[in-house]
This record gives C-alpha cells, sequence and structure tokens, in this order.
C-alpha cells in the first residue's frame, strides 16, 4: 500500500499560496508516497489545473451529504469532482464541534463521497478528557463504527486519527500511545470490513512537522499523516513527504 501525505490549508489560501504548490512540485515531484493538499474549496480547481500531470492530487475540506438541490453555501461531492478534487477530508473535529457534526452525518457524507467515485478521509480522535479519563478507545471505536460508509474500500477510504488535543497545539501523544490507537483501528476495521481492512491506510494527524515525522512513520500501522499547520508551507510539507517516502 503506497502511505499518503494529506496536507489540510482549513481556511486558509489565496490564489497567492499557489506558489507554494509550484515550490512542492519543483521539490518534491516524484516521491515515493501520495501527496495529497485540500486548500479551501476556492482555490480546488486552480490547484488541480497546477497539478496537472504531476503527483500531487487535490482535494476538499467537507461536502453536502445530497449530490445536489437547494442547499445554499454548500458543495457536494460531484461538483468537488467536477472541480478537481480526488479526495474529500470528513469529520474533521473542527466541523464536529464548529458545526455539530455527528457520526450519522459524517458517514452520509462518507458515502455521497464514495457515490461520487472519491476517496472519504473519515477523521476520528478523542478531546483531552475523553483521553485523561481512560476513554480514548471507546470514542474513537464508537467514531469509527458509526462514521465509515457502507462499502467501505481500501480504495476509498482513508482513515485519519487526530487526537483533538493535538490538533495545532504543538503537543502530540507518545509514539507507544499512537502505536496502541493504530493498532486498535486496524482490529476495529477488520471486524468491520474483514481482511480489506490490512490496506486501508490510518493516518495520524496532530501536530505532525518535520521535527517529528521521522518517529511518528516509524510506529506500526501508521500510514501517513493528515498535516495542516505545516502543510501551509512547501519546505514543511516537502520535507514530511520525504519523511514519509523514506519510511
Ligand atoms: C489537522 O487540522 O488536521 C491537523 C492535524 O492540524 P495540525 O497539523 O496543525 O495540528
Amino acid at each position: 500500500m503506497k502511505k499518503l501525505a494529506a496536507g489540510n490549508w482549513k481556511m486558509n489560501g489565496t490564489k497567492a499560496s499557489l506558489a507554494e504548490v509550484a515550490a512542492l512540485l519543483s521539490a518534491h515531484g516524484q516521491p515515493a508516497c501520495e501527496m495529497l493538499l485540500c486548500p479551501p474549496a476556492t482555490l480546488i480547481a486552480a490547484m488541480a489545473e497546477a497539478a496537472q500531470g504531476t503527483a500531487l492530487k487535490v482535494g476538499a475540506q467537507d461536502c453536502h451529504p445530497k449530490p445536489q438541490g437547494a442547499h445554499t453555501g454548500d458543495i457536494s461531492a460531484a461538483i468537488l469532482k467536477d472541480a478537481g478534487a480526488s479526495h474529500v477530508i470528513l469529520g474533521h473535529s473542527e466541523r464536529r464541534t464548529d458545526h455539530g457534526e455527528t457520526d450519522d452525518l459524517v458517514r452520509a457524507k462518507a458515502e455521497a463521497v464514495v457515490d461520487a467515485g472519491l476517496v472519504a478521509i473519515v477523521c476520528i480522535g478523542e478531546t483531552e478528557a475523553e483521553r485523561d479519563a481512560g476513554k480514548t478507545l471507546a470514542v474513537i471505536g464508537t467514531q469509527l463504527d458509526g462514521s465509515i460508509p457502507m462499502g467501505a474500500t481500501a480504495a476509498n477510504l482513508v482513515v485519519a486519527y487526530e487526537p483533538v488535543w493535538a490538533i495545532g497545539t504543538g503537543r502530540t501523544p507518545t509514539l507507544s500511545e499512537i502505536a496502541e490507537v493504530h493498532s486498535f483501528l486496524r482490529g476495529r476495521l477488520r471486524g468491520l470490513i474483514g481482511d480489506e481492512a490490512e490496506t486501508v491506510r490510518i493516518l495520524y494527524g496532530g501536530s505532525v512537522k518535520p521535527s517529528n515525522a521521522v518517529e511518528i512513520f516509524a510506529v506500526p500501522h501508521v500510514d501517513g499523516a493528515l498535516v495542516g499547520g505545516a502543510s501551509l508551507k512547501a519546505v514543511d510539507f516537502g520535507a514530511i513527504v520525504e519523511a514519509l517516502s523514506a519510511a
């Protein structure tokens, strides 16, 4: 299975930011891993055009569960595909918190993504209070069960484990905490989708940066990263892509 370095630009980026894409492609045009950037929806088409014929794939950060209709301000998976997206991040903790997204809604969106022929990157993760209460595995197990799409395969699903307290904070779990969760998720996925689970990419996300990427990518069942802040700069994201390519 090819590992995946995925960048989430969140609500950052204008046309001028495409210079970072050019810089990334000129320095890291042929990585051994898969490379994906998920900019704001307004930049998907332009980034997809800049990425045409290169190893870079372009994704979105959310979508509506319906294919089209009267939903002002929303974007469907089919529309994202038309703009050039190949992947959609779903259930990011910022969407679960800011927009009250539930597992049911995340699963409906993931099914819409799969129906449109795109790859769903389903995010799950515990809060600090849940970890402190010893509930991490129970919480992420429930999120996984409730959020992945029907008919999930290694080709249409990526799972991202992102402890909420590690996102944008500079803090990360210990390597053994990451190992515990990723191995638990592999087993849980096996129970849900059988042998197909062996090749579903399970990404770690939460304050991944060039200085910690090598050690995180050496953890068993870490098949890549979902990177926020460090994906905004080509030099940092490129270093993470290289670390993953060498892992
Ligand atoms: C994220 O938002 O998915 C994320 C992991 O952010 P950061 O890398 O900035 O912690």
